[in-house]
């Protein structure tokens, strides 16, 4: 039984959306990145490099 993804998300939160673009995130498209002890959430990693270019590190 290996991991199903390495990404550790908890879907159970329903309606978790990009926070770059607004867009549905699954697991088919997720994309996390953790700053700070906080796990942000993206569908791709562009939109994280634009999220954290836009507000920098101070999340
Ligand atoms: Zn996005």
């Amino acid at each position: 039984m290996g991991e199903k993804m390495k990404l550790n998300l908890n879907l159970k939160q329903d309606e978790l959306k990009c926070e770059q673009c607004g867009s549905p995130i699954n697991e088919g498209n997720a994309y996390t990145e953790e700053k700070n002890g906080k796990i942000h959430y993206f569908c791709c990693s562009h939109c994280a490099e634009k999220y954290f270019s836009k507000h920098g590190e101070n999340i």
